[in-house]
Formats: structure tokens, sequence, C-alpha cells
């Protein structure tokens, strides 16, 4: 016979080697549940992108097999909570993280790489909102099929907000929405940044575990505004190989790293990376060069998250509306987890640090 607090005990031995603690202490370890021999019991992952999955599962089976008995029957449900950044919480009670996904200049692919991320976290079970704040360009309607959706008003607790676009299943909220597509948008920094806070306070998102928000390109007023006022968990820079993308790409990263913003780089990632021929799946072509965004992670204490190839058909999947159901987003969910690991990582440590300031 064994009790629960010979499971808790147990499970006290497995690390979760992301954030260096074990998943009792952590948390994780809830809805235990024993019969004769048999147990079940949920374990509670930081993300339901946690690219650590089958290994925590793995090593909870043999802390309980090793620690009370090698004949109970376990049943392990594996779940997540997406952990929240305080800071985004405080402004947002609703919203428990949101990215920026910046880039020195236009068509790197900055709206790609926001979209897919957005497509693929929600596929993995979080519930995502998309803002596609890329006043210079907003083509994130499109490549969700949504662009003649018109926006809806809602009351919520006596406020009247907008109401978002469901995108198979993620929350988009574009300024595209606002204006004819051929229009072109010419509004002064400004109001522009005063346009793009509305879009997050006045917006029905509802709970999201993930708000992405596609910024413009580059680092004029409007970005500057919106990273010092919106309660942002971290950034991600997406830059092609080139020389010129990258030297731009810095001065992106530069922006989130002065002490007055303070916003951690979670990760670069290097879209158009190289080529592969169809008929020649093991051929690598690096057409705009290599090893720009290691040198840019590395100048600014970060990773490169993902590298991603130059792809036919993601170029007419999203040119045609079916960024969700393209099978290039399958480059994107190795990314993901990345993404969602070293955002755990950033809350993780951002938590441990307010709560030794007591
Ligand atoms: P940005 O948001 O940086 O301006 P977009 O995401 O709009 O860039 O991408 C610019 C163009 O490049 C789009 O037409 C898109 O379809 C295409 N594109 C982006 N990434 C890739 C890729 N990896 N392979 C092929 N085409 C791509």
């Amino acid at each position: 016979m064994f009790i629960k607090e010979d499971v808790l005990k147990a499970l006290s031995h497995v690390d979760d080697p992301d954030l260096n603690k074990d998943l009792v202490t952590l948390n994780m370890i809830r809805d235990i549940e024993i019969k004769d021999n048999e147990l079940w019991f949920s374990v509670f992952l930081t993300t339901p992108a946690c690219p650590l999955k089958e290994m925590i599962e793995t090593a909870c089976r043999n802390a309980i097999s090793h620690f009370i008995s090698p004949n109970i029957k376990v049943h392990i449900k594996m779940t997540a909570e997406v952990m929240a950044d305080n800071k985004t919480t405080a402004q947002l009670p609703n919203v428990k993280n949101i990215i920026a996904i910046a880039s020195g200049k236009g068509g790197v692919g900055k709206s790609t790489v926001s979209a897919s991320l957005a497509a693929i976290l929600n596929q993995y079970g979080a519930s995502v909102g998309l803002l596609d704040a890329d006043i210079y360009g907003p083509s994130i309607p499109l490549m969700f099929g949504v662009q003649n959706k018109g926006i809806e008003m809602v009351v919520e607790e006596g406020k009247e907000l907008m109401q978002p676009i469901n995108a198979d299943g993620v929350k988009l909220f574009s300024i595209g929405f606002l204006s004819k597509p051929d229009e072109a948008i010419v509004w002064r920094g400004p109001m522009i940044s005063q346009a793009l806070k509305q879009f997050i306070n006045g917006v029905n998102w509802g709970e999201l575990d993930y708000l992405i928000i596609d910024l413009p390109p580059g680092t004029g007023d409007v970005q500057l505004t919106l990273v010092q006022t919106l309660p942002i968990t971290g950034a991600v820079i997406v830059t092609t190989p080139q020389n010129m993308a990258i030297s731009d790409a810095k001065r992106a990263a530069a922006m989130f790293a002065m002490p007055s913003i303070n916003i951690p780089i979670l990760g670069v990632i290097e879209n158009m990376a190289y080529f592969t021929p169809t008929d020649m799946p093991d051929k690598k072509y690096y057409i705009f060069g290599q090893g720009g965004a290691q040198v840019l992670a590395e100048q600014f204490n970060t990773k490169v998250i993902g590298q991603l190839p130059i792809q036919e058909n993601l170029m007419t999947d999203l040119d045609t509306g079916k960024i969700s159901n393209s099978s290039s987003l399958k480059n994107f969910s190795e990314i993901a987890k990345r993404l969602a690991q070293s955002i755990a990582i950033q809350n993780s440590k951002n938590n441990n640090e307010s709560a030794s300031k007591g």
C-alpha cells in the first residue's frame, strides 16, 4: 500500500530541467488518486508546447517505479497551465504573456512568423491572440483568409469593445480591419501609438495564454512608444541572413535592450535561411549567406530559436489564406516549442526575482 505523500515524495526527485526545480515544488503535480495498486495524477506543464513533455512523463514513471514500486499501474495526464508574466497580468489580468515579433526591415517574414507561431501554438492547445500592428502592411488577415470580415462591437462588463475575428481558433485583430484593402494608412506617430494601445485595451481579447504582436518593422516612434507602454513579456527578432537585414535587426534588438526599455529578447528566428530543391532533399543552399543570425543572437545574449527554409508552398498558402492548414507549419513546431520554453524560463526567473525581493 502507498499513500499520496509517498507519491509526492517520489515525484520530488523529478526536476523540470528548464526551471531547475522539482515538479512538486513547482506545483505541477495535481489530482493524485490512488486505488489499490493503481495511481492517477496530472502533470501541469508550463506550456502545452513543452518540448520536454515525453521526457518528464518518463521521468515520473521511473520515479514511481524506483521510489515506491515497479508494480504500480501508473496513469499520467500530461496537461498544461501556461505560466503568466506578472508584469503583463498586472495591466491585463486576462492575458498571461505578450510576445512582440519584431524586425529591422520589412519583407523578412515577420508577419509570416507571427501568424505561423500563433497558428501552431493554438494547435498545441494554448489560447492565442494575434494583433497585427504592422501599420505599413497589415497582411495577416489575408494569411488567414479573413480579410473581408468586419469588426463587431460587443459590450463586456459595461465596456464597449471590438470583437476580434476568429481565425481558425486564433483571436485576430488587425489594423487592416479598419481600413479598405487598397487604402494607404497615413497616420502620424502619436496617432498610431494611440490607436495601437486601443487595440490592446479596446479589444475583447478574453483569456489568453499568449498575445502575439506583429510589430511594424524598424525602430521608429511607434515601436518605441509601444514597447515602452505595453507590458511585453519578451521579443522575438526575425531576420534573413543578408548582411543588410542583420544590421537592421541589430538596431531592433538594441531597442529592446535599451536600459529604459529592458525587454528580454527571447530568441532570433532566421527566415529564408536556405533553399532545398524538392528533387534534392538533402541539399541546403545558403543563398543569402550564413551565420549572421548566430552572431546577432550571441551579441544580445540570446539564441537562434529557428531557421526556416525558403518555401514555395508557404508563399502560396499565405497568399490564399491557408496558413492554419499549411504543410509548412510543421517547420514552426520546434520553433514554437523553443519559444514557449524560453517564455516559461523568463517568467520563472522574474517570479524568483520578485519573490526574493519580498
Ligand atoms: P514582413 O512581415 O517582414 O514584411 P512577410 O511575412 O509579409 O514579411 O513576408 C514577405 C513575403 O515573403 C510574403 O509574400 C511571404 O509570403 C514571403 N515569405 C516569407 N517567408 C517565406 C519563406 N520562408 N519562404 C517563402 N516565402 C516567404
